[in-house]
């Protein structure tokens, strides 16, 4: 047995011989974190378990069609003893938010998750930094060990994966997640239907933020970086929500001769979230993230960095500057 397998039987094993599960993922959720959570969260139910999916934002509105949504909260305020905590797609611990402390007490946690970044927190760990979403991990994971999957389960890992690899577009989209989501529509999903849930059907708020966002737009190092930012007053005038941002940053990566993209978002509590996305694997937007407290992925990370917007800005402008000047 390959050691992939080992530590799936090891996992497996677990997960049969409990029976109180905590099923997690981290704050500001994408759709692989949701995914993966129903997901698994529903192979467990089948097999009998009793299992709480917890997130700190809950279910996102643009997700709510996902198979099963409604399992999906945010964690109560009285925390809950379970034998097994489980944290999906988590890079580390503590962006697992509030949903940590809603677990008073777990015999054991298993960590299940594709960020390189990912420091091997918990006791069962399964990191594959190859996987482009855990949600690949886990149609592995589930199949390998043979749990159950039903139409439910592989509509929730097809959107995780999906929204990972920007519909199949991105450089870690291998030969693999093309067999999976084969294999997925075999198992019952209409790949037309959840499309268009999952990229025709945004709010016209979304839109208004991207006519915001666009107005700021800059460039520089040749036109190989460039980058936008979001105000406070302007995300309270547009009335955005937090999950309006997914995806804007690829208007910016999608122009051709850029490099290295950034978005800037102003947060309430004197932080800028900065999400960076790279199109070369020689220019590390992790490597950037890490040196303020973030991380992420060679071509996708993010920071929370304390600062002025402008300041913030012009400190990680400099330092995409120079890392792609020194490496392109
Ligand atoms: P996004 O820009 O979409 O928020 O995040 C891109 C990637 O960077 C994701 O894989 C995410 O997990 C990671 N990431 C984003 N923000 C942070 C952060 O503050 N800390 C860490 N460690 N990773 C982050
Ligand atoms: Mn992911």
């Amino acid at each position: 047995m390959n050691e992939r397998d080992a530590k799936f039987a090891e996992i497996a094993r677990v997960l049969r011989e409990h029976n109180k599960f905590a099923v997690l993922s981290h704050v500001r959720p994408d759709g692989d974190a949701l995914g993966s959570t129903l997901a698994l969260t529903l192979s467990l139910k089948e097999l009998g378990k009793e299992v709480k999916a917890w997130n700190e934002d809950g279910m996102l509105e643009k997700y709510n069609f996902l198979a099963k949504a409604e399992l999906l909260t945010t964690p109560p305020s009285s925390p809950e003893d379970f034998d097994v905590g489980i944290a999906l797609d988590t890079a580390v611990q503590n962006r697992l938010g509030t949903t940590l402390a809603a677990v008073r007490s777990a015999k054991l946690w298993i960590n299940i998750d594709h960020h390189p970044s990912n420091p091997r927190y918990g006791d069962l760990v399964y990191i594959d930094p190859t996987a482009p979403a855990t949600g690949q991990i886990l149609y592995e994971f589930l199949k390998n060990q043979k749990f159950p999957i039903t139409p439910a389960i592989a509509e929730n890992l097809y959107a995780a994966i999906s929204t990972d690899t920007g519909s199949f577009q991105y450089p870690n989209t291998t030969m693999r997640t093309f067999q999976i989501a084969a294999e997925l529509v075999e198992c019952g999903v209409d790949v037309g239907r959840v499309s268009q849930l999952l990229y025709e059907s945004f709010p016209r708020r979304r839109i208004e933020l991207l006519r915001e966002l666009l107005g700021t737009m800059h460039f520089a190092c040749d036109g190989k970086l460039a980058w936008f930012s979001l105000s406070q007053t302007a995300a309270v005038a547009l009335g955005v929500l937090p999950e309006d941002n997914e995806g804007l940053i690829d208007h910016l990566r999608a122009i051709r001769g850029v490099v290295v993209a950034i978005f800037f978002e102003e947060l309430t509590d004197g932080k800028v979230r900065v999400s960076m996305r790279s199109k070369d694997e020689a220019v590390d937007v992790c490597a950037i993230c890490k040196e303020f407290g973030g991380g992420g992925h060679i071509l996708a990370a993010g920071a929370r960095v304390a600062g002025a917007l402008s300041e913030v800005e012009k400190k990680i402008v400099e330092k995409a500057c120079a890392a792609i000047e020194r490496n392109t």
